[in-house]
Order: structure tokens, then sequence, then C-alpha cells
């Protein structure tokens, strides 16, 4: 079988180098069009001896689907979504696709898969990794629904993974997918969802972290329908919090009384609700080439609750002026699901906090940065965290689903062809 293989002399080669956070110099990238061809990449590789860099989306904030003299394959090629069942809402997705092209895909169908917050984002990590999007609360995360995959495994095999072939597999996959084999299509059911709401307040952010309590606690005491991300703004006085609410379903009247409560947590700078399709949050303006535009260094905590002492750490490393810190709000449909039913097992915590720094700052810089919070949150989000080591495994992939997710990168992938951490 030919490859389609991009080497550094092709005129296609700069724009394929590298990832969002990554200047990247494999010798080569290959871009296949069918798991055949992926399974021939990773034959072409390995028979080589180089390291192979799996990318999707090229989003990574591990910067791991690029690499130096190696091999990346890159499933861009394989993007097609398509509606395979629609009285079961089961969508076919490429791994390929970003998600912009799914959610407008879906929309005439009247349907739509919660994600992330970014429409350039790759299907394949996200559906491999977690998935907190815009709809979380509600829909739960993205794994959370994938059905079945079709998996390319280091050996060269062509699977299908569902609830009744290899099982184990389809578990590893949802959550834990990226040391399993390369995912070149997902079944993933879809919600059905035209419109949404979407509310965006500008809140001032108490010292003492009242204001960040009471939006914890009111997306606690929300319906699911209300997802909410903050930024935290700080330009050197008062800090700011700048809360986006998305509400499931666009009906403006249970809009306003679903977000209402965002309304009374501080002092409103600035508030505006409107109603949009779907897709407006992950517009196809969202999708660009990436060529290591991003140099981030991010790292990631869940906390269980929001109390006095957790916001009041998370107000210190707002204090500290080196890192971007973001809040999601979680639970509702994430809590549905119980721990061990994916490999990823952290289905109590409410919030997720990242922190993000930029150059000249880095790794130590954030970690020291960090150590305000390290103590109180209760595990990590692999998507969301730069770090591939042993601690950072095991904060992902805490107790037994660590367990269950290294032996079954074990079985799958004897040779550690694509192991994403060390275990
Ligand atoms: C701007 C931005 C916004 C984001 N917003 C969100 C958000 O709202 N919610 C959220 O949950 N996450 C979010 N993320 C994080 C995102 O989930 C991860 O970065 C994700 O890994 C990106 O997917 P990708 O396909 O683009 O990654 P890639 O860089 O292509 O891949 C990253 C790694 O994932 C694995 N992988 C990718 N594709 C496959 C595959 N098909 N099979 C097996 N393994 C694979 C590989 O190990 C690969 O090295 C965001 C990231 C960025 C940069």
């Amino acid at each position: 079988m030919s490859l389609r293989l991009v080497r550094p002399e092709d005129r296609r080669y700069p724009a394929l180098r590298s990832t969002y956070t990554t200047a990247g110099a494999p010798a080569a990238i290959a871009l296949p069009e069918s798991a055949a061809e992926v399974a021939a990449a990773i034959a072409h590789g390995r028979e080589r001896g180089l390291d192979i860099a799996v990318r999707s989306g090229g989003h990574g904030l591990a910067g791991t689907s690029t690499n130096r003299g190696g091999l990346v394959i890159d499933l861009s090629a394989l993007h097609d979504v398509a509606v395979a069942d629609p009285a079961a809402r089961l969508v076919r997705v490429g791994a390929g696709a970003r998600w912009a092209d799914v959610a407008a895909a879906l929309h005439p169908h009247g349907l739509a898969i919660s994600s992330g917050d970014h429409g350039n984002v790759g299907v394949g990590g996200i559906a491999t990794g977690g998935g907190v999007g815009w709809l979380a609360r509600w829909y739960g995360l993205t794994i959370d629904h994938v059905r079945a995959a079709e998996v390319v495994l280091a050996d060269g095999r062509i699977v299908r993974a569902d609830a009744e072939h290899d099982p184990e597999l389809l578990w590893a996959v949802r959550g834990a997918g990226a040391g399993a084999g390369i995912v070149t299509a997902f079944e993933i059911e879809a919600a059905r969802v035209r419109d949404v709401g979407v509310a965006q307040l500008l809140v001032a952010a108490d010292q003492d972290g009242a204001a960040l309590r009471r939006w914890a606690s009111a997306l606690r005491e929300a319906p699911r329908e209300l997802t909410s991300e903050v930024i935290m703004l700080h330009n050197g006085r008062s800090p700011v919090m700048r809360v986006t609410a998305v509400v499931a379903g666009g009906d403006p009247r249970r809009v306003r009384e679903i977000v209402e409560p965002l309304r009374r947590i501080g002092k409103v700078l600035d508030h505006r609700v409107d109603r949009a399709p779907y897709p407006v949050l992950l517009p196809p303006s969202h999708k660009h080439p990436n060529v290591a535009q991003q140099p981030v260094t991010i790292t990631n905590g869940l906390l269980p609750a929001m109390d006095g002492d957790a916001a009041e750490a998370v107000m210190a490393l707002v204090r500290s002026g080196r890192a971007l810190v973001q809040l999601r709000s979680l639970g509702g449909a994430i809590h549905d699901v119980d721990r061990g039913a994916t490999a990823y097992p952290h289905r109590h915590q409410h919030t997720l906090v990242l922190a993000s720094m930029f150059p000249p700052d880095g790794r130590a810089e954030l970690d020291a940065a960090w150590r305000v919070l390290a103590g109180r949150v209760d595990g990590a989000y692999g998507n969301f965290e730069g770090r591939r080591d042993r601690p950072a495994f095991a904060r992902v992939y805490p107790g037994p689903t660590g367990e269950r997710v290294a032996a079954a990168w074990r079985r799958y992938d004897p040779g550690a062809v694509f192991r994403p951490y060390p275990i």
C-alpha cells in the first residue's frame, strides 16, 4: 500500500509539522485516508524504529501530537460526520473531524454532541480523553456517549470495540484511548438540541473568593441544563470574573429563569443573554492551522467542593498574576455515570480549575503558583494536563482505574508504541 507521506521538502510541511502548543520537526507526516492506511503507517514507523505521534486536531496540551525526527500520523483526512441511525441519534464521526464540523453537520438534524469550548479541537483527542463541553452538566462528557470505536492496534489489526465486541477496549477508549491504539472513527449518541441560551456576565470577584463560592453554589443548585465556564481576569487591580453560562434548549423564559441566580453572585458589571443555534459556540471561524502559536504550560485539578479555603486558594492563584485561571462547572449528568464505567473516574467533583502560563513562564513557575491549590484538589483531567509523568498518571487515573488502564495499555499495546504516560 502506498503511503501519503509529507516530508520536510514538501510545501505542505510547514502547516503540518507543529501543533497548537509545540513546534515539531518530524521526519514525515502520514496522511492516511482509511483505517488500512493508518495500519500501514504504523507498520512503516515501527519497521524503521521511528517514534510515532498520533494527531487528530493538534490541540493536545502536552504537545504529544508531534515529535522531532519521528513519524506523525495525522488523521485529518478521516473527517466524515454522518447520522448513522436517526432514531437512536447515533452519529459516526471520523477522528480527524473538528468539533466545529461536527456541530455544523448535526445542527440540520436537530442534534448536537457536547465536546469542548473550541471548534478547532479534534474529535480524536476529546472522544478518547473526556470532553468537558458547553452542555456538560446536561449531556455528560463526550466519552459517556461513545457507543463504539474503530481502532487500529499497534500490531496493525483493525478492530471494532463496542458493548459486545471487546468491551474492555471500549472501556479504555472512553478516557484512556491514547494508550490503547489509534481510533479512526467513533459512534456517538448525540443529544436532541438545536438552540441554546448563552449568558455572559462580568462580575467583580471579591478578594476573599465570596463571588466564586456563590458561582459554585449557584451551579450546584442549578438545573442541569445550565453549564458554566469562568475566566478570571486580573489586570493588577481588582480581579473580575468573566462568566459564560450556556443553557441547553433555547426557550427564552426558561433561559432567563435558569440564569437569574448567576446575577446575584456579586457586583455585576455587564450582562447579556442571547439565544443562539448550538454551532454558534463552535463556529467554523475557530478553524485554523496549528503552527505552535500558543506555547502554553498548563495544569488542572478537580475540586469536590468550593468551600472557603478552596475559593481563597483560587483567588491567591489569581492574585499571583502569573497564571491564567479558568473554572468549569461539573456535576449533573457527569455524576450519573458510575466511576468504574469508563476510564474517567472523576464523578463526584463539582469544579474543574485550570491554570495556564505563557513564556517566559514555564513549568517551574506554574508548579510554584499551583502549590496553593495542589493539596485541595482531588484528581485531574488528562486533557488539560501538560505533564506526562507518573505523578500525573496517578492524578488522572487514580486507584483501581489506574490499574485497569495500565493493564489495558499493556494488553492492547504491549510494545508501548503509543504509551502516553509511563506506567
Ligand atoms: C483552545 C483549546 C480549547 C480546549 N477546550 C476544551 C474544552 O472545552 N473541553 C475539553 O474537554 N477539552 C478542551 N481542550 C483540551 C482538549 O480536550 C485536548 O487538548 C485534546 O487532546 C485535543 O484533541 P485533539 O484531537 O485536537 O488533540 P491532538 O493534539 O490531535 O492529540 C493529542 C493526543 O491525543 C491522543 N489522540 C488524538 N487523537 C487520537 C485518536 N484518534 N486515537 C487515539 N489517540 C488519539 C494522542 O495521544 C495525541 O497525541 C482544549 C484545548 C485547547 C487547545
